[in-house]
């Protein structure tokens, strides 16, 4: 149940309470229970990554940095960003974050008014709402579609859109569906957005986590688009360290922008942030441009995970792959009994020993499906699912 707050902004009473969390928190404090609903990589973080940010400490960068970035970070961004998403960027473009959070939050803060209205994916990461909350701006839900090629339902963006609305929010691959989208979905979609006049935030938390092939960026369809002569939205990429490096703790990211909008994101950090830890900084320089391994071995184990559960899947009829899983580490089950996911989530952990992510915690679009995380053991997934399938009346 929400708290209720008896002082504060109305902003901030608006913000609803993480439904992932409530399972979390219950999932902890019961012992024995299989945990399939971490939203973090289980793989360490790379000991090249932690080495840089103590040597960076004993080196005496432990003092305020610039606001748009330590500049070997910066630099190191824009490589990365050239390398692997194929986009001309340079650091100028760029601006340090602290995790893709504080990046998408400093991002709408730069471009939204009070009242103004953030399309954004339902089901989907529930901040991506939530930091709309925050702003006095509206948080509108789109639907995505399912199934073999997720993508937003452009029809229903065309009933959603208003005179108010601003912003388009994309996350592909998605968390919570594990969906991808491909090169022609992102460009139907952008070319909507431009049509509309509309700025696209791009929330590419998961841009190196593809488990089958890769696609294009938003950013790099923009670019694409806007070379062959068709509307192209202006478009913002925030990035983030935490589930490619396995760097959640750390809180870094950043954000690539258009020109004209980089010293906005960074009047708004000014004030909000100062800057970034610089120790971590540094350790994001040696995660971005030392050895890479660590992020093929994330791949290669959420694959193998994925190919098991959908092996184990095919045997049972009471949970339902609700969308091909072809990138972040998750999974998307649709069940049929019309219990609240969030009382089956409840019920999972207190009588089965299994915590899944409810569907409703990522949007109304969300109920009827439990997300499980491909972050952990494969015998942990298992027995967890075969728990599921139990509790679900099934037999696996
Ligand atoms: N975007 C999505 C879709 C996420 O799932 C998450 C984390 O779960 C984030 C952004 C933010 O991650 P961080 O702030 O650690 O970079």
């Amino acid at each position: 149940t929400a708290p209720a707050f008896s002082v504060g902004s109305a902003a901030a009473a608006a913000i609803a309470p993480s439904g992932i969390r409530a399972v979390a928190d219950l999932a902890w404090r019961t012992p024995g229970t299989l945990q399939l609903q971490l939203g973090e990589p289980s793989h360490p973080t790379p000991p090249h990554v932690v080495d840089a940010l103590a040597q960076a400490a004993r080196d005496g960068n432990t003092r305020y940095g610039p606001t748009p970035g330590v500049p070997a970070f910066r630099e190191a961004a824009a490589a990365k960003v050239v390398r692997v998403n194929g986009l001309a960027v340079s650091p100028d473009e760029v601006t340090v974050c602290a995790g893709g959070v504080e990046g998408l939050g400093a991002t709408y803060r730069a471009l939204l008014d009070v009242g103004d209205e953030v399309l954004v994916p339902d089901p989907g990461w529930p901040n991506l709402g939530t930091l709309a909350v925050v702003c006095g701006a509206v948080p509108v839900g789109y639907p995505l579609l399912s199934g073999d090629r997720p993508g937003p339902d452009l029809d229903a963006l065309e009933r959603l859109v208003t005179p108010r609305t601003r912003v388009l929010v994309v996350n592909t691959p998605s968390n919570p569906t594990g969906g991808g989208f491909d090169a022609g979905t992102l460009a139907d979609v952008l070319g909507w957005a431009a049509r509309h006049g509309l700025w696209v935030v791009a929330d590419e938390c998961y841009d190196e986590m593809w488990l089958d092939d890769p696609q294009p960026c938003a950013a790099l369809v923009g670019q694409h688009l806007r070379e062959t002569g068709r509307p192209a939205p202006e478009v913002v990429s925030v990035f983030s360290l935490s589930k490619t490096h396995a760097m959640t703790g750390f809180r870094l990211g950043y954000v690539c922008t258009p020109p004209a909008l980089t010293p906005v994101v960074r009047r708004v950090q000014e004030t909000t942030l100062s800057c970034v830890s610089t120790p971590t900084q540094w350790a994001g320089v040696a995660a971005l441009t030392g050895p890479q391994d660590h992020v093929e071995e994330m791949r290669a184990s959420y694959r193998s995970r994925r190919d098991l559960c959908v092996e184990r899947l095919a045997d049972q009829d009471v949970l339902t792959l609700a969308t091909r899983p072809s990138g972040a580490f998750y999974l998307w089950l649709a069940y049929a009994t019309g219990e609240p996911s969030t009382d089956l989530a409840r019920r999972l952990v207190v009588d089965h020993q299994v915590a899944l992510a409810p569907g409703r915690a990522f949007g109304p679009a969300g109920e009827g499906h439990l997300r499980v995380s491909l972050a952990s053991a494969d015998d942990v997934l298992v027995e967890g699912l075969a728990r599921v399938v139990a509790a679900l009346g099934g037999t696996s």
